[in-house]
């Protein structure tokens, strides 16, 4: 997701951005973009940003209108509720009022899609999507104010789910760039600037695309919006969850694997985690591994955890896996696509491991595809035994707020009260022996990197425990 404001040329810095931040989402790509005489470019496709710019005839813009935009957002979707085909579901979503216009980009997910989708109805609101971002714009569109600014804290108060969102607004012809937060900061939000002007993305990473800087974090439950005169903050009013008030659940798995490794996200350097996770492993396993055994990568997701691994132990990481890059396999909405993804994307240096034990490092193990097709494609190859570590613990549970984890999580399916049964995850993955990183292992680099013995209570750790901590409801 990316927003920017009063930057000269905010059409090209809107699809760098994009483009920069395509692994977070490729089933569809979208922007909206204000010129200088308030008119508003709106396109939307169903595939990559790539498309989306030949669709828009980017080049040809550029040269004709790209001095003429100073302000945009863009979106790229990883679905999470709602059909991932449909057209009217790729964001951002637009609605329109008397005097004003709302374009939406948003990450995050609900577990009450459809409770609050019945109450709308009953109010005799009409549905165009079965996309959760458009409940967002219904209640915004319900609240009393005339207002706009208020019109959508109050909607965001009254919608119940996860939330990173960037606003295109424009009133009485003017525009300004809205971005919030929900008040437990599940999803990643930040706030940078460039030439005077301001810019917002779920990662940094995206600034440094642009040559841009990063001012900080979108905090949670803050709502900020950018005009000509400069940024104001707010405060969006928040209920308590089920009697609770809130407080912060940052999504642990952005850490582990979403986001790139250069970013900072919920104040974290991503690889400085990633390899100090890799070094608190290795000091519960290293006394498993020998000086000629091969330690590994399954690229590029794992690359700082298995580089954190190797350096605790002093033995060189070696390269034995290629990867080919064409986008992200989770991203693909059938197993067959996933699985022909999966055997396409990797490619293996077989000399290096014939006769010798490889101890292969992933970030995670999600329905079990990838790992399989390593220990198999490894053995092939004449490796004497495969040992699998994964960075994340096992997922057996659904997560609802924003990483779609709902079905044959391969943990979830040898889960018995709770309780993984990891030998029978090794058996189904071929692994001649597999480990996890621990919860505990998570909490322990959490409190390194924020140098804060209470650092863990700020993250959600829903998915590897089978809880929603958040809305304690499913
Ligand atoms: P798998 O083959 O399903 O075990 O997972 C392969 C890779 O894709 C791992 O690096 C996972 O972290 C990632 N992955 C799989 N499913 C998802 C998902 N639903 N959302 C995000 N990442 C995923």
């Amino acid at each position: 997701m990316a927003g920017v404001f009063g930057i000269k040329n905010a059409l090209q810095v809107t699809f760098q951005m994009m483009h920069a931040m395509q692994y977070r989402g490729e089933q569809s790509a979208g922007v909206v973009l204000a010129d200088k005489n308030n008119e508003i470019f709106y396109e939307r496709e169903l595939d990559r940003v790539t498309d989306l710019a030949r669709k828009v005839g980017f080049e040809s813009l550029q040269r004709e209108r790209g001095d003429d935009f100073f302000a945009g957002i863009g979106h790229l979707r990883y679905g999470t509720s709602g059909d991932r085909q449909s057209r009217e579901n790729a964001q951002p979503l637009a609605a329109h009022k008397e005097n004003w216009s709302i374009y939406i980009a948003h990450n995050g997910d609900t577990p009450f899609y459809d409770q609050m989708k019945q109450g709308l109805l009953v109010s005799g609101t009409v549905f165009g999507t079965t996309s959760d971002t458009e409940l967002i714009l219904k209640f915004i569109g319900e609240a009393k104010s005339s207002d706009p600014f208020s019109a959508i804290s109050q909607g965001l108060s009254r919608y119940r789910g996860t939330y990173a969102l960037t606003m295109l607004l424009q009133v009485n012809g003017v525009a300004y760039l809205v971005a919030a937060r929900d008040p437990s900061g599940n999803r990643p939000l930040v706030l940078g600037s460039m030439n005077g002007g301001y810019l917002v993305a779920s990662e940094d990473t995206a600034f440094e695309a642009v040559g841009g800087e990063t001012l900080r974090e979108i905090n949670p439950g803050e709502m900020v919006v950018v005009s000509k005169g400069g940024i104001t903050s707010s405060k969006i009013p928040a209920g308590s969850i089920n009697g609770v008030p809130p407080r912060l659940y940052a999504c642990m798995f952005e850490l582990i694997y979403f986001s790139f490794p250069n970013s900072t996200i919920f104040g974290i350097p991503v690889c400085e985690f990633r390899e100090e996770l890799g070094g608190i492993v290795a000091n519960r396993l290293g006394h498993e591994v020998k000086l000629e055994h091969v330690i590994t990568n399954v690229p590029d997701s794992s690359n700082s955890f298995a580089d954190g691994f190797a350096k605790a132990l002093e033995i060189p990481l070696e390269r034995v896996i290629v990867r080919r890059h064409f986008g992200r396999s989770f991203t693909q909405d059938t197993t067959v696509k996933r699985e022909y993804t999966t055997r396409t994307k990797h490619s293996f240096a077989k000399n290096k491991v014939k006769d010798r034990v490889v101890w292969c490092l992933d970030d995670s193990i999600v329905r079990g595809i990838t790992s399989r097709r390593v220990v198999r494609a490894l053995r092939s190859m004449g490796a004497k035994e495969v040992r699998m570590i994964s960075a994340s613990p096992p997922i057996i549970g659904p997560c609802k707020k924003g990483v779609d984890f709902d079905n044959d999580l391969i943990a979830a399916k040898y889960a018995v009260g709770g309780e993984p049964d990891i030998e029978k995850i090794r058996q189904d993955i071929e692994a001649d022996r597999l480990y996890y990183a621990t919860i505990e292992d998570l909490k322990e680099a959490l409190r390194v990197l924020k140098r804060n013995r209470g650092a863990e209570n700020d993250f959600c750790f829903g998915c590897f425990e089978n809880k929603d901590p958040i809305w304690n409801a499913w």
